[in-house]
């Protein structure tokens, strides 16, 4: 067994003008790109890659549909084209299912280089080193580990303020937890190197929510593709996807996402509700139960600005369905990362807590 650790981390270009930077950082792998995507996403991002492409050395020689759902079925179906089969390089474009539909293809069936164009910011799956899989039929399959990230991530602001600001909105939520999931999960722990960075770093994915959240969602109402909305952008692609990378999964995630997985036994939260927005919720959740009351003052006036859930009403859910919920919560393996027991009345006086303070 040899006796090394290797960390990759994700390297980034950010702006309105980013895609002018592709022929700079892509010309070491060749000349023929390979475009992959959404319907949408390749229409956003035709314009603006051909403009910055014109008279460089890189030409995409096609723009390929990843199929719409992020399966194995796809990626088999996306690297068995022609033209895929010809680049050098492939350009991942769109939201997270066309991105690990192109991870997988790219780093896992075909072993080509791979750039990611993220055009929305609501994941970090432009930057991660994972693909999350589903089956054709949209159930969940498994997570495939790409070994690194894509070679760069350019992200066109411009293009992520054009897009539904939805995207912008649940990324916040589910960047939110980040922090403070880490935080609990390595407290009191002897943690590697690389785990201990990344913890630190975690703090960047709450401050920066609080201090321009507001500000990008109003950014991106508007298609304008400002500093808040930069920052925001930064957030929820890079620094969620560098101290995933770091931190690994038994820091990764706890009490926030074990109450979203609960939650969403419920079918009318599981049908009406997207995954960060439920986070953001279970996030103060997370903090009550914690005794993190400060940390409640300082996130409650973001949530109140930008309407993100802060009682179980806004999340269509009443007292007496919790008993199914709060069972599941305590039941995934991610509950088991906390450093001490959480246990059901835990949870349940949290919740009740949380309801009160909406009422202040
Ligand atoms: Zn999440």
């Amino acid at each position: 067994m040899s006796n090394f650790i290797s960390q990759f981390l994700p390297c980034y270009t950010v702006g309105p003008d980013a895609y002018e930077n592709v022929p700079n950082i892509c010309r070491r792998f060749g000349t023929k790109a390979v475009a992959v995507g959404g319907h949408r996403a390749l229409a956003a991002a035709k314009p603006e890659l051909e403009k910055a492409l014109a008279g460089s050395d890189i030409k995409i020689i096609d723009y390929i549909w990843y199929g719409g759902e992020a399966s194995i079925e796809n990626s088999e179906m996306v690297a068995g084209t022609d033209s895929y089969k010809e680049a050098d390089m492939i350009f991942a474009v769109g939201g997270g299912k066309a991105l690990d539909t192109c991870k997988y293809a790219a780093m896992i069936l075909s072993k080509k280089p791979i750039f990611t164009f993220p055009t929305i910011a609501a994941t970090c799956a432009p930057a991660s080193a994972e693909a999350i899989m589903y089956y054709p039929n949209g159930v969940a399959r498994d997570t495939y580990q790409c070994g690194r990230p894509a070679e760069h991530i350019f992200i066109n602001t411009k293009i992520i303020a054009e897009a539904p600001d939805l995207y912008l909105w649940a990324g916040i939520g589910d960047t939110m937890a980040k922090h403070f999931e880490t935080e609990l999960a390595a407290r009191g722990k002897e943690v590697t190197y690389k785990q201990a960075l990344g913890v630190e770093i975690g703090t960047m994915c709450y401050k920066p929510l609080v201090k321009y959240g507001a500000q990008a969602i109003d950014e991106c109402k508007a298609n304008k593709a400002g500093n808040d909305l930069e920052q925001i952008a930064l957030t929820n692609i890079i620094t969620t996807g560098t101290v995933s990378a770091l931190v690994g999964v038994t820091i990764n995630s706890n009490v926030a996402h074990s109450l979203c997985y609960g939650l969403t036994v419920l079918p009318q939260v599981e049908k009406n509700h997207l995954h960060g927005e439920i986070v953001s919720y279970c996030t103060l959740v997370l903090l009550f139960a914690d005794g993190q009351d400060d940390k409640v003052d300082e996130l409650f006036p973001l949530y109140k600005a930008i309407h993100l859930p802060t009682k179980l009403a806004d999340l269509e859910v009443k007292t007496d369905e919790l008993g199914p919920v709060i069972e599941k919560a305590l039941s995934v393996d991610d509950i088991k990362f906390v450093p001490y027991k959480v246990t059901a009345k835990q949870l349940m006086d949290a919740i009740v807590k949380l309801e009160n303070y909406n009422n202040k």
